[in-house]
């Protein structure tokens, strides 16, 4: 289903995609810090609580902070949002170190994810297994998984860095939540095959956890059929979303007339052809308001 927007003076048809914007664990975090803003209680988040500058922008002129975990020693009594990325261990240790009131929106599931990791270094460590985790390094979902396990797993960012592992002990494998199914499933191929070049039974020493979050993966196969629609696509997201970068190749690779931007400001009136079709989408920290003010903007071309 999608919302159209009447033609402006390029003759344009406009329309918002009605799956893209943000998933539920993000509509849970903005919800959460929204209610004790209105009650007009300071609030401070340690990191963006969506990569999205808009919306962070509208969330801090309600008065959130959002602060570095530098800056956590400095709020001392104050309650702090944890996003629904997740956080390591330590970062508890610290909050409650310094005495503050945590409202934890951790996305449940993250949380899932995050006691699944835990439970299976428990049991792979003593066999002497890796732990490792197909994705971003620095990323704050991936920071709170390898807090899971002291630190103690592997990334793997690059299907690359695989042909120089060592394949003599077993590996469990974990995606970050946000990751590209098709990607994940190619990079557990290889390493399948590496356990057979190497005599090793995939079977016994190879385990693959699916743990992409279903709301990311979904979205790829209709954001697909909807860029193949649309004469143009715009594609609306934050430059330092994950699975906007991923989602944005999608529409890339399913119609190159695609184009991503930060908000309005980001349009080109070279980028589109009179009387055709506009098709605006996003990633799951896009908000639904920035890609309807998107669509307006085009609209008046
Ligand atoms: S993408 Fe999925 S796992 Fe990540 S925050 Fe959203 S709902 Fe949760």
């Amino acid at each position: 289903m999608v919302r159209e927007h009447h033609s402006g003076a390029l003759g344009l048809k406009v329309s918002v995609d009605a799956h893209s914007g943000f998933c539920n664990g993000v509509v849970r975090a903005i919800r959460e810090a929204e209610r004790h803003l209105r009650l007009n209680v300071p609030l401070y988040a340690l990191g963006a609580i969506v990569h999205n500058n808009e919306e962070l922008q509208r969330l801090e002129a309600m008065g959130l902070h959002t602060i570095d975990p530098k800056e956590l020693s400095s709020i001392q009594g104050k309650t702090l949002v944890i996003r629904a990325h997740g956080e390591p261990p330590s970062t508890y240790a610290t909050a409650h170190a310094q005495h503050l009131s945590i409202i934890d929106c951790t996305c449940p599931v993250v949380l899932r994810l995050q006691k699944d990791i835990k439970k299976e270094y428990a049991r792979i460590a003593p066999l002497h297994g890796r732990i490792f985790i197909f994705g971003k390094r620095g990323h704050a979902e991936v920071n709170g998984l390898i807090g899971q396990v002291g630190g103690d797993a592997l990334i793997i960012e690059h299907p690359d860095q695989v042909g120089q592992l060592d394949y003599s002990l077993p590996i469990s494998i974990f995606a970050q939540t946000t990751q590209d199914p098709e990607s994940f499933h190619c990079l557990c191929n290889d390493i399948q095959t590496n356990f057979l070049q190497h005599g090793m039974d995939p079977a016994h020493c190879f385990f693959v956890h699916h743990t992409i979050c279903k709301q990311v993966a979904e979205r790829k196969p209709f954001l697909q059929q909807f860029a193949q629609q649309h004469h143009t696509i715009i594609f609306v997201c934050g430059k330092e979303s994950s699975n906007g970068k991923m989602l944005f190749e999608t529409c890339t690779t399913a119609n190159p007339r695609s184009y991503r931007v930060e908000n309005s400001g980001n349009l080109s009136a070279n980028w589109f052809s009179a009387l055709t079709s506009v098709g605006v989408c996003g990633a799951t920290s896009t908000p639904k308001w920035l890609m309807e003010e998107v669509a307006l903007a085009i609209q008046k071309l």
